[in-house]
């Protein structure tokens, strides 16, 4: 119990960082992992370079190795020509502000039960922002993150099914290109699905441009897959955002959605499936939002205990659209 207090004030960075999330070129550990582990964890932290006593708050390093695909301008685009207008309205979007210092989600969690502690950051997300990273009552979001490997795909739809669960996918482009069936399946079990970006880019990376272009991408060939429009909510990748991108997504008309739960999932774990369960219990609370990678085999191992057991604590499966944003 004491650990439990101590492990209180530490910082859990949870930058739903790689493997499930990306292609190992860009597991360059040093920059991530920053993490100090959760101690709370009955499990042993795996933790590469463990710095618990940190307070220091952990700001994303960019990646090196992320290199913008495209870029933004050809040099044969056309110079906009029409003589009667004038350069004011050339461009259709309006200019995003806000400050550019890169932030990693994470939270600090508290006891079982208790709702974590955010980051000072979100005291500054203004309503326009759209930002959400719990919400209140016997509600549990259960979100998927579908941006790295696609695993256990029928186990995982089958756990759900059977327990009677809706859960929220963050689903990125590239993925739905190579497995169109995958979308396709969890929309047909009536799963939510939301915009995580075309290529799961660390957002923090990228111009504006490309930013637009990644979340209009995924609009497209979400829509030419099943005929409708995707769900305007949207996960950073990697969850590395800062104000400006926070305001520029939302005014795409998308809602942010962060987490209040997290796992060192995008590694093997020391204990199988029991690590994911004990971690999603041991830091179950009102309003939870949980962030699940797809690529990890013990959270699919776990996934269906894990469904039983929130919900004979009393919680209901809710859909991340019920989340009101901070006013
Ligand atoms: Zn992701």
């Amino acid at each position: 119990m004491t650990s439990i207090t101590k492990s209180a004030a530490l910082l859990i960075l949870l930058s739903a960082t790689l493997v499930g999330c990306a292609d190992k070129s860009l597991l360059s550990p040093a920059a991530e992992a920053v993490t100090t582990p959760s101690p709370q964890a009955t499990t042993k932290p795996v933790a590469p370079t463990p710095t618990p006593k940190s307070t220091a708050k952990p700001i994303a390093t960019p990646k090196p190795s992320v290199v913008p695909s495209a870029t933004p301008h050809p040099t044969t685009a056309p110079s906009p020509t029409a003589s009667a207008k004038p350069a004011a309205g050339t461009t259709t979007t309006k200019p995003i502000a806000g400050d550019k210092t890169p932030y990693s989600w994470y939270y600090m969690k508290k006891k079982t039960g208790q709702v974590p502690d955010f980051p000072k950051e979100t005291k500054s997300f203004t309503a326009d922002q759209k930002a959400v990273w719990v919400g209140t009552g016997k509600k549990v979001y259960l979100t998927i993150d579908a941006g790295g490997p696609l695993i256990e795909v029928d186990l995982m739809l089958k756990s759900l099914k059977e327990n009677g669960v809706k859960a929220n996918f963050f689903i990125s482009g590239n993925n739905i290109k190579l497995n169109p069936d995958y979308l396709k399946r969890v929309v047909a079990d009536g799963h939510f699905v939301a915009n995580h970006t075309m290529t799961h880019k660390d957002f923090n990376e990228l111009s504006d441009d490309q930013i637009r272009k990644e979340i209009t991408d995924f609009e497209a060939l979400y829509k030419k897959l099943t005929g409708k429009e995707v769900e305007k909510y949207f996960r950073f990748p990697y969850g590395h955002y800062n104000m400006h991108n926070l305001s520029l997504v939302s005014s795409m008309g998308y809602t942010s959605v962060f987490w209040s739960t997290a796992m060192r999932d995008w590694e093997p774990r020391e204990n199988g499936a029991e690590d994911p369960y004990n971690d999603i219990m041991n830091n179950l609370h009102d309003g939870n939002i949980i962030l699940m990678h797809q690529g990890s085999l013990e959270n699919m191992q776990a996934l269906a205990r894990i469904c039983k057991e929130i919900k004979k604590r009393g919680y209901e499966f809710a859909l991340v659209n019920d989340l009101q944003p901070k006013k």
